[in-house]
């Protein structure tokens, strides 16, 4: 399942440069995580690095991207092959 930021993100820019997929920019009003390049850092890291690092506790799951471990690795392996 990849995640996603909501609106209580503070633009505070911690969690862009953690990401090992390179998959938040900063959209218009918050940072946005764009659901294909995220793996929930399956692949790389135990934990997702973004919610780590975020001090509004604003990233949740993306209730319209439902995937697997076998399924977030494979998108892992994508997006780094
Ligand atoms: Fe990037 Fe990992 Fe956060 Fe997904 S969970 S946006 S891959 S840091
Ligand atoms: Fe927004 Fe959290 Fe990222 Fe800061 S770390 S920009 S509050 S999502």
């Amino acid at each position: 399942m990849a995640l996603m930021i909501t609106e209580d993100c503070t633009v505070c820019d911690a969690c862009i440069e953690p990401c090992p997929n390179e998959a938040i920019t900063a959209g218009e009003e918050i940072f946005v995580i764009d659901a294909l390049r995220c793996s929930e850092c399956i692949g790389t890291d135990e934990e997702p690095q973004c919610i780590e690092v975020c001090p509004s506790d604003c990233i949740i799951p993306n209730p319209d991207f439902e995937e697997s471990e076998d399924e977030l690795q494979e998108k892992y392996e994508m997006i780094h092959g």
